[in-house]
């Protein structure tokens, strides 16, 4: 939470997400927020984990009522993740309750039900990436690409109190450069504040391309032996990029090799968070929305098969044949992937290949860490099936990619709190940056309170008097834009012309197209886009004019 001085005294979250893990873990998420939701004005969201998003319906059921601010990827993802999170707790309390019926234990209430996750659904605002929101006065915030999964952000917010002015950049969670499908994580080249994430900031990992070649050598051997490749993965977001690398695989580097081979998707969510992938092409990398313009949908290829009935998911605990199986929990707390795990992890001639974070706690952790028995769904299960970890799958930037992306400021920001991280990955990092940067870095451990003001540079008093001042009339409130912003305007305007004399012409060929088709959903879709394109360049021209004229 960030709360503002002075008379017009704002307060803001900066996410809000579940604690996941071990049971004391987890526990945490039943204890009050140590503020009153009520009193809170907004909230930012830097995208659709549940780690950052989970406990926004308690939030909303505490009395918060302000906007919930995010990209519109992270607003089409945010209600699919909510309501699996419901459905996990509604289904956890059940069975709870029917453990404590027979123990003769007072009855427990789901974290949060479906309709409650649905309530906090009319708060959500999304946002465009760079767009420039004004929330409340004195503060204004902006969205830059975080590449970790479509639709998160690194979240950049200024603040003014009564003239003194505070930078504030939160990353949520940085993403990986040269990833497939995402752009990479925009670099920040200045600010005062810096919230920063830690998860991966203790070690290193295997790059992107060498753990696809290790996946596809798993697939090969599994399959020799007839076994299983069951891939635990999150739903959202990690599913994308696996389908999007087996699609290479099946398709072209190995097609002869995996023809026969079945890819399976079994995850009820993974395929309604493919669908909201779908939608939000203007959020890939170049590559990626060059497929598309070609013609090709790079989520989906021939052995690709979506699950969805439970039924379905079922024949293929009896399929014997050889396969992959990508199923949700990621971290195989929940979900599908516990009933593949009972049916294949006794089996010497499959293989579980994990391809993300596992924290501490997770049954996910229990089986990388060398498990040689685990319980699953109260069963007993030796574990015979290969384990293996493929770590350049991660969304996460490792330690050299957070420092680097802190090495990316032009001046060293007056703070540096780390956050979101294990103890040991906070501690670790801290001695990273002291090293490589000289910057003394704050680790933040639960529910503390710092005070800015001290450590953030004041303006002059005759700056700050100005400011004041500036209140009464508009034209004195204008302040200098930061350097750093007039270069990002620039580079986008280089971008929209590049981009717009083609797709006019092909815009045209599209409306055409879709009149001689009768195809009225696409007609639809496209009037409003160029209606839309239409009233922005109006406006783009009203605004010009203006300026022109002096006002
Ligand atoms: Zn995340
Ligand atoms: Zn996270």
């Amino acid at each position: 939470m960030i709360e503002t001085e002075g008379e017009a005294s704002v307060s803001f979250l900066l996410d809000c997400g579940q604690f996941q893990g071990s049971t004391s873990q987890e526990a945490k998420n039943f204890e009050p927020f140590p503020f009153n939701p009520a009193a809170i004005d907004f909230l930012i969201l830097s995208h659709a984990h549940v780690d950052h998003c989970g406990r926004i319906p308690l939030l909303v059921k505490a009395g918060f009522k302000g906007r919930i601010y995010c990209t519109a990827a992270t607003a089409d993802l945010l209600p699919i993740i909510l309501r699996d999170c419901a459905h996990i707790h509604e289904k956890d309390a059940e069975w709870k309750n029917r453990k404590g019926q027979r123990a003769g234990k007072e009855p427990v209430e789901p974290l949060y039900t479906t309709a409650e996750a649905e309530d906090s659904f009319d708060f959500i605002t999304p946002v465009l990436y760079d767009q420039e929101v004004a929330p409340a006065e004195g503060i204004r915030f902006t969205l830059l690409d975080a590449g970790h999964i479509l639709g998160s952000a690194i979240t950049e917010v200024r603040v003014n109190e009564g003239g003194k002015k505070t930078k504030l950049v939160y990353t949520g969670d940085l993403g990986v450069d040269s990833m497939p499908l995402l752009r990479d994580p925009v670099k920040v080249r200045h600010a005062d504040v810096v919230i920063m994430e830690t998860t991966y900031g203790a070690r290193t990992r295997e790059k992107h391309e060498p753990s696809v070649e290790r996946l596809s050598g798993i697939i090969e051997d599994t399959i020799h032996r007839g076994g299983t490749v069951l891939i635990p993965s999150f739903a959202v977001g990690r599913t994308q990029e696996l389908i999007y690398d087996l699609s290479e695989l099946f398709e072209r580097r190995n097609a002869a090799l995996f023809r026969n081979v079945m890819v399976y998707v079994d995850s009820p969510m993974a395929t309604a968070a493919t669908g909201a992938f779908r939608k939000n092409i203007q959020d890939f990398d170049a590559k990626y929305k060059e497929l598309v313009m070609a013609g090709d949908d790079p989520l989906d290829f021939t052995n690709l098969e979506f699950t969805h009935s439970t039924e379905e998911s079922k024949t293929l605990n009896a399929n014997m044949k050889p396969k992959v199986i990508i199923s949700a929990s990621g971290m195989c707390e929940a979900g599908r992937i516990l009933h593949h795990l009972k049916h294949r992890l006794w089996d010497s001639n499959s293989t579980v290949a994990f391809v993300g974070f596992q924290a501490e706690g997770t049954l996910g952790r229990r089986l990388i860490d060398g498990a040689k028995t685990v319980s699953v769904m109260g069963e007993a299960i030796d574990v015979n099936a290969k384990i293996v970890s493929l770590e350049g799958f991660s969304a996460h930037a490792d330690r050299d990619g957070l420092l680097e992306w802190v090495q990316g400021f032009d001046a060293p920001p007056e703070t540096i709190f780390l956050v979101h991280g294990e103890a040991e990955a906070k501690a670790a990092f801290k001695e990273t940056l002291k090293n490589g940067t000289g910057i003394d870095a704050t680790v933040i451990d639960e529910y503390c309170c710092w005070d800015l003001g001290a450590s953030v540079k004041a303006e002059s008093p005759a700056q700050a008097s100005e400011g004041r001042q500036g209140r009464q009339t508009a034209r004195a409130d204008r302040v200098p834009v930061d350097p750093e912003d007039a270069e990002r305007l620039l580079e986008k305007l280089r971008s929209v012309n590049d981009n717009v004399e083609g797709l006019l012409y092909r815009a045209k060929l599209a409306a055409m197209e879709a009149m001689d088709d009768e195809d009225e959903e696409r007609y639809i879709s496209l009037k409003n886009l160029i209606v839309s394109l239409e009233s922005d360049t109006s406006k783009l021209a009203g605004a010009l004019a203006d300026r022109r004229r002096g006002h």
